[in-house]
């Protein structure tokens, strides 16, 4: 493991300065915000504040304009689950303890802005275990080694230290299958107990949670699953297997009746691109089955039996971005695409960036990112040689991906600011990745990642999809987020930026 990290100045934009409040207060401000005979209306009053408040800052309008986009509709879409019951009150009071302790002040995040010069991540991303009854093809987790399983002790610390030492409030769970996790006689839900100030969102292929899981889930009160889809049933059950799309949708049943807030996650292939945010799939999963929130991925080639022929072709990408954003614009559905929502989060959020994150697997290797499967580190030797969570800033790896994070569009003035609808070191720019890689000579996590590194197919492949990626999408930047009078281009909804002003 390297112990010497490469400086990562600092560069701040003018934002306008808030003050937190206390965690009580929010608490308090919340609740009253959120019951019902006021509800829509401070909904209404939050949706123009924010706005007024993105218009403020040094952002591009385009950029600001996305931000806000995807704020109002994460409001409207609580809004929808209060009202239709898809959120329980005790689920809701679960999610009001966390957004307090969140937006509250926390001792250890000015700590840790003194020590390493920039705030600290914002969640993890653990997958616990790499246990799944499932057999999705070109799943990551999907490789052939044994199962690998974190113990609930390492687990737990890992939670913690995350709380203690960077004052984050959200861990993300993926897999393997989460809730087939056990260890020292515990489950997942026993973490998400552990940590009551904390919200965890759990992706998982939905097939075991019964009446049962989705009880104790409404019980524990801090966890939202994401289930798997893949679009409608005939294209879920071709890539996930026969019978598990009607298990999902007893699964959305059983959510329902225990008000668990819940949501969906897509894979963008080439095959079911165009199907994901149909008019059909938007209604069934969003409208009828009471979906809060939607993530899509877009296939990248890791894992088993890597295909880069499955990746979505840039054009698909664009005509999926624009599709996304029409749905959060019109429909007010929360939606996050991990490359198209590149403007909502400021880019790349690998690498322990400010609010970003890393992530740990099954075996404690410590990547800059799921959709990267080389470890800077181990957990298992890191907590052996005494150290902490926060020695994962150390590591050069990482810190060069923060540092060309940096220059590429987090934190740069706005000008200056590269291409965030293709803002991933690996997807979109291998050719920095690469040499990266081969200098600091990280631990592929798997044979596949190996592999990769060593099929010249694949790199050529991945090198000539980010030159096509640029060649359809650098156009598109220029016109419609570098342009500062680019809210008259075809394409922008003009509604919002309307209503922005
Ligand atoms: S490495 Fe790529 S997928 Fe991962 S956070 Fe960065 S942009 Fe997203």
């Amino acid at each position: 493991m390297e112990t010497e990290a490469s400086p990562v100045p600092r560069r701040e934009l003018k934002r306008p300065v808030l003050v937190a409040p206390s965690p009580g207060a929010l608490r308090a401000l919340f609740r009253v915000l959120s019951a019902r005979p006021v509800r829509g209306s401070a909904v209404r009053l939050a949706d123009r504040a924010v706005g007024e408040f993105l218009r403020r800052t040094d952002n591009l309008p385009g950029v600001a304009r996305d931000e806000w986009l995807t704020l109002r509709s994460l409001l409207y879409s609580f809004h929808r689950g209060l009202k239709t019951g898809t959120i329980s009150p005790r689920a809701w009071q679960g999610f009001l303890e966390f957004a307090a302790h969140a937006l509250g002040p926390h001792p250890a995040r000015e700590a840790f802005c003194k020590t390493y010069g920039q705030s600290p991540p914002g969640f993890l991303t653990i997958s616990p275990t790499r246990a799944c009854n499932l057999n999705c093809t070109g799943c990551y987790a999907g490789t052939e080694e044994s199962p690998g399983t974190l113990s609930f002790s390492t687990f737990d610390r890992i939670v913690q230290e995350m709380e203690d030492l960077w004052g984050a409030r959200f861990a993300v769970i993926s897999g393997g299958e989460p809730f087939l996790y056990r260890s020292e006689g515990r489950d997942l839900l026993d973490v998400a107990e552990r940590h009551p100030k904390l919200y965890f969102l759990v992706y998982t292929n939905g097939t075991v949670i019964d009446r049962s899981v989705a009880k104790r889930l409404a019980e524990v009160g801090n966890v939202t699953p994401a289930i798997s889809v893949e679009g409608k049933a005939p294209t879920t059950e071709r890539r996930r297997g026969e019978g598990v799309f009607a298990e999902v949708v007893e699964a959305f049943g059983h959510l329902r009746a225990e008000g668990v807030p819940f949501g969906i996650s897509m894979t963008a292939t080439r095959d079911n691109c165009d199907e994901l945010l149909s008019d059909e799939v938007v209604r069934f999963y969003f409208e009828e089955q009471g979906a809060l929130y939607g993530w899509i991925f877009q296939y990248m080639p890791i894992g088993r039996g890597y295909d880069l022929a499955l990746m979505v072709t840039p054009e698909q990408r664009l005509r999926l971005q624009r599709r996304m954003w029409d749905v959060i614009r019109t429909k007010k559905v929360f939606l996050m695409d991990f490359w198209n929502s590149g403007t909502a989060c400021h880019g790349c959020v690998a690498a322990g960036r400010s609010g970003g994150y890393f992530y740990i697997n099954w075996n404690g290797d410590v990547t800059p990112c799921v959709f990267i499967p080389y470890a800077g580190a181990n957990i298992h030797r890191l907590y052996a040689a005494g150290g902490t969570i926060n020695d994962l800033m150390k590591i050069p790896f990482f810190a060069d991906i923060r540092q060309w994070q940096l220059g590429y569009g987090y934190k740069t003035k706005p000008e200056a600011t590269r291409n965030l609808i293709r803002p991933c070191p690996h997807r979109d720019h291998f050719d920095f990745l690469l040499p990266l890689i081969k200098r600091h000579g990280p631990q592929p996590i798997n044979r596949e990642a190996q592999m990769a590194l060593e099929d010249p197919a694949y790199i050529q492949g991945l090198l000539a999809y980010g030159a096509a990626c640029a060649e359809v999408l650098d156009p598109v930047w220029v016109r419609e987020y570098l342009d500062r009078e680019a809210d008259r281009v075809a394409g922008v909804p003009a509604e919002a930026v309307a209503q922005q002003r």
